[in-house]
């Protein structure tokens, strides 16, 4: 990466909005994690002008949102991460409809819907993740997902093009959507709500915050749960009857609490956690013949 690019770079987010030789570990829930060439965090404005930049001096850039769902590799990620939190963070209401920048924590917006006495996205305020990172998944839990209340999101294409797609063209399924496969980027999603009631909603999302304490390992990093559900299966319940519950390589470690988990311990590369769920998906396939896949996007050098 020349520094003429990185002057252009700076023209279009200014001298703060550039990061170089970033730790991913301090941008990734899983706490891990070697440095990015660069990371910027542009508003909704300049966001086509950073990735058209990159296009035309063909670096390679990556978004991502609270990497809350992300393993980075050790050796780090050659060019540039463009990180949406913080930056891309309108957050307005349009009656019942909740319309977010893809950056906004998806707690912000539930918060926020909860004040306003708007119901359906209460079983989201627990899901550490971004709007557009949520969209990407289709986020879920508890018996409801993004699906449920997206009505349309706006897109960057992979032209540069602003594009409003409705949520049937999302071809949103279990943990997946068509956003990464056609190279769009998320810039904002409109939620449609029902009226509901205020005491009420805070109560839901209280009792499934409640839930999420007793069960799930929030005391250490790791990035949710790290495989799909196979069909017909519970990850966590396989690799627990496989003998794995608290299964460690380096810091790394199947949650004792959760075993659908890997957690860092302290210290955990992301070689550890590699080779963890390497040896946690043999075994599985060994005793049970099913194929576990993971759930967390790997992003750059391992
Ligand atoms: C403790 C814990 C609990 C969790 N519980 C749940 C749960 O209950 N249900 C659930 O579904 N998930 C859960 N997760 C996983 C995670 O929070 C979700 O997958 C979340 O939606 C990821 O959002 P993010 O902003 O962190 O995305 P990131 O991790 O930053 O990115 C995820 C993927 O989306 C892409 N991406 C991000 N933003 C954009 C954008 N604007 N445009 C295009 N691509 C983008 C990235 O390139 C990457 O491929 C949990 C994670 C943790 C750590």
């Amino acid at each position: 990466m020349n520094g003429q690019f990185l002057e252009q770079l700076e023209q279009i987010v200014g001298r703060d909005g550039i990061r170089l030789e970033e730790p991913m570990s301090r941008h990734t829930t899983f706490r891990v994690g070697g440095a990015a060439d660069v990371l910027v965090t542009p508003d909704r404005s300049v966001l086509s002008q950073v990735v058209a930049l990159c296009k035309k001096e063909r670096v390679p850039y990556y978004i991502i949102g609270n990497g809350s769902n992300l393993l980075v590799g050790d050796g780090g990620i050659r060019g540039v991460v463009i990180e949406t939190k913080g930056a891309v963070n309108e957050l307005r209401t349009e009656g019942e409809r909740i319309v977010a920048g893809a950056g906004t924590l998806l707690s912000q917006a539930a918060s926020r819907a909860a004040s306003l006495g708007l119901a359906g996205m209460e079983f989201a305020a627990g899901i550490p993740g971004t709007v557009g990172g949520a969209v990407v998944m289709n986020a879920g839990a508890y018996g409801g997902e993004m699906k449920d209340i997206l009505e349309s999101v706006t897109v960057l294409d992979a032209e540069g093009h602003e594009k409003v797609l409705s949520v049937d063209e999302l071809e949103l399924g279990y943990r997946s959507s068509c956003i990464l496969k056609n190279g769009y980027i998320v810039l904002e999603a409109v939620f449609h709500l029902a009226a509901g009631d205020e005491t009420e909603i805070r109560a839901r999302m209280q009792e499934l915050a409640a839930k999420r304490m007793s069960k799930q390992p929030l005391e250490y990093p790791s990035a949710g749960s790290t495989f799909k559900r196979p069909e017909g299966y519970f990850a966590g319940k396989l690799i627990m009857d496989a003998g794995l519950r608290g299964y460690r390589v380096g810091g790394a470690q199947v949650a004792e609490k959760h075993c659908g988990f890997v957690i860092n311990r302290g210290g955990a590369t992301a070689a550890d956690i590699v080779k963890l769920m390497e040896d946690v998906k043999c075994e599985v396939e060994r005793q049970f013949h099913v194929t576990l896949e993971p759930e967390v996007k790997m992003l750059g050098e391992f």
